[in-house]
C-alpha cells in the first residue's frame, strides 16, 4: 500500500480522493487485499488506465487499486491463437508482444491505451458490421470476487456468469486474467473519401459491405469522411509514406487542431469555420493506406475531451443523425467534429452495448483545448434525450444522464444481471457513485 493519492482520469474531466492506494503484482495479493477490505466493509475500486471519461472508475474514500503492476503475459497458444494476460496488461502490449508471435487482435477500438480488463468491462468496441466489441474476443476470464474467491468463468464453465462477467462495469468482482482469441496477423488497405452526409446515410448497407467502416461527419458542414478498410495480402507502405502521415495525422491534426479549438474558446463563432477548414486541408480528397491491422484501427488521438457515445438498432442510423443535425442547427451548438459514426454485429455479454442487435455507434465530441473548458452539458443533455429516444445504449465509459429504469427497458438480461452481482457482491463493495446510479436509482 502507498499513501492517498489523488486520481484524476487521462482527459482530466473526473478526479477522486482515494483512502489508500494499492498496486498488487499477483492474484494472491489482490485475494489478500480484497479480503482484508471486506473484513472492514468498505469498498473497493479497481482501475484501468482511466481512459473512461464517465465516473465509472471514479470513487471518493474507498481503497484504490491499480493493476499497472499485473501486467505480463501468462501464455500464448500460437496455433490455438490464444493469449492468456494478467488484467493489468494495456491493448497496446498486447499487440506489440503477440505480433512477434504473428498473432493479433481481430479488430479494436481508436486506440489502445485501454487495459484489457477496463476495455471489456465498459463495451468498448471498433467498428466492423460482421465483429462484436473487444468483450467478444474473450474466451474465459478469472475473477477475484468479493469473498475473496477465485472464480474460472468461460462459455464451457458458468456460461450465464460469464455472459454477465464480460461487461460488467467493474461491479462484479477484480477481473484477474483474460483469454483471447487472436488471428494470424493480417494488413488492412484503408480508404477514406469525401462524400456528402446525404450520400453516406442513403448507402449506408452498400457501405457496409466493407469488413470495417466508419464515417466522420464534420457538423456545420454537409460533408463526411467515408472510411473503408478491408484485409489486403498487398504488402504495408514503405516508411517515407507513413512519416508524411504520421506529420499530417499527429502533428498538424492534434497540434494544430488545438490551437484553433484554444481561440474558438474565447470566440465561439469561429467553430464552424475551425470545421470546415479543417474537412477542406485533411478530409477532402482520397486517401489510401496499407498497414498492419492494428496500426489502421489505431489513432494518434493526444486532445483531451469530453465524449458522448450512444449504440442504437442500425436501422435509426439515418434518422438519428437527420435528427442530430436538426438539433445542432435549431438550438444554434457550436459543436466539434467529428460525430463519429460506427457499426458492430450483434453480441451476447447482457451488458454489451450490442447486446442482441446490430448496433449504430455515434460518437459526439467536445473538446478542451490546453485543458480549457469549453460548455457542453446543455448538448450533451439534449443529445442525450434524442439518443434516448431512438433506443440508445450509452455507452459505459462516457458521459450520458440516464440511470436504472432507462437501462431496465434496454437491456433483456437486466434483472438477470442484478441476480447475479447480489450473489457475487451482496454487500456492494465494488459499487461507487456512479454504479449506484446505475444500478439502484429507480427514479
Ligand atoms: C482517446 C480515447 C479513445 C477511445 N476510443 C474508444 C473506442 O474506439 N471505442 C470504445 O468503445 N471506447 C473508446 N474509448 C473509451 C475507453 O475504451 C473505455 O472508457 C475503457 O473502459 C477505458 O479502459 P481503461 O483501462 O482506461 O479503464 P478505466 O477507465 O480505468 O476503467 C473503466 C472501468 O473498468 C473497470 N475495471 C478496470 N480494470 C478492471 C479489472 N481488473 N476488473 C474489473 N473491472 C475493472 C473499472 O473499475 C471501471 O469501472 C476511448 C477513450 C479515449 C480517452
Amino acid at each position: 500500500m502507498s499513501s492517498v493519492r489523488y486520481w484524476v482520469n487521462w482527459a482530466g474531466n473526473v478526479s477522486s480522493q482515494p483512502t489508500s492506494y494499492h498496486e498488487p503484482t499477483t492474484e494472491d495479493e489482490i485475494v489478500s487485499l480484497v479480503k482484508s477490505i471486506a473484513n472492514v466493509g468498505e469498498r473497493i475500486k479497481v482501475v484501468g488506465s482511466g481512459h473512461s471519461c464517465s465516473r465509472i472508475a471514479a470513487s471518493n474514500g474507498v481503497h484504490l487499486v491499480s493493476l499497472v503492476r499485473y501486467n505480463k503475459v501468462l501464455e500464448i497458444k500460437s496455433e490455438a491463437c490464444t493469449v492468456t494476460v494478467q488484467a493489468g496488461i494495456t491493448l497496446k502490449q498486447i499487440n506489440n508482444f503477440i505480433e512477434h508471435h504473428g498473432l493479433v487482435l481481430s479488430n479494436i477500438g481508436t486506440i489502445s491505451e485501454q487495459t484489457i480488463a477496463g476495455a471489456i468491462s465498459t463495451g468498448t468496441h471498433g467498428t466492423g458490421i460482421n465483429f462484436g466489441g473487444i468483450s467478444q474476443q474473450v474466451t474465459a476470464l478469472t475473477m477475484v470476487c468479493a469473498n475473496g474467491e477465485v472464480i474460472s468463468l468461460s462459455k464451457e464453465q458458468e456460461p450465464e456468469f460469464f455472459a454477465a462477467a464480460l461487461v460488467s462495469l467493474g461491479c462484479l468482482g477484480i477481473i484477474s486474467t483474460v483469454t483471447i482469441s487472436c488471428e494470424s496477423a493480417f494488413n488492412l488497405r484503408w480508404l477514406g473519401s469525401p462524400a456528402t452526409l446525404d450520400y453516406a446515410l442513403e448507402h449506408l448497407e452498400e457501405l457496409n459491405q466493407s469488413e470495417h467502416f466508419a464515417f466522420w461527419w464534420f457538423p456545420h458542414t454537409n460533408y463526411v469522411y467515408l472510411m473503408s478498410s478491408n484485409r489486403t495480402a498487398q504488402p504495408i507502405d514503405p516508411p517515407k509514406n507513413a512519416i508524411v502521415i504520421w506529420f499530417k495525422d499527429v502533428i498538424l491534426g492534434n497540434y494544430l487542431h488545438e490551437v484553433a479549438l484554444w481561440l474558438s474558446v474565447h470566440v465561439p463563432g469561429i467553430v464552424p469555420t475551425i470545421n470546415q477548414c479543417f474537412r477542406y486541408l485533411f478530409f477532402s480528397s482520397q486517401r489510401e493506406r496499407i498497414a498492419l491491422s492494428y496500426q489502421i484501427f489505431n489513432l494518434t488521438i493526444l486532445l483531451r475531451q469530453y465524449v458522448m457515445e450512444y449504440a442504437i438498432p442500425i436501422e435509426n442510423t439515418a434518422t438519428a443523425i437527420r435528427k442530430l443535425r436538426d438539433l445542432i442547427n435549431e438550438a444554434k451548438f457550436k459543436v466539434h467534429f467529428p460525430i463519429e459514426v460506427r457499426f458492430s454485429a450483434k453480441d451476447d455479454a447482457w451488458l454489451s452495448l450490442s447486446y442482441g442487435r446490430e448496433t449504430c455507434f455515434i460518437g459526439v465530441i467536445i473538446y478542451r483545448p490546453f485543458g480549457q473548458e469549453i460548455p457542453y452539458e446543455n448538448y450533451f443533455q439534449q443529445v442525450d434525450a434524442l439518443m434516448i429516444s431512438l433506443e440508445g445504449r450509452p455507452h459505459w465509459g462516457k458521459i450520458h444522464y440516464q440511470s436504472t429504469n432507462h437501462f431496465r427497458k434496454l437491456y433483456p438480461k437486466w434483472d438477470e444481471f442484478l441476480t447475479i452481482r447480489n450473489s457475487l457482491d451482496p454487500k456492494s463493495m465494488f459499487i461507487n457513485d456512479y454504479l449506484e446510479k446505475i444500478f439502484f436509482d429507480e427514479a
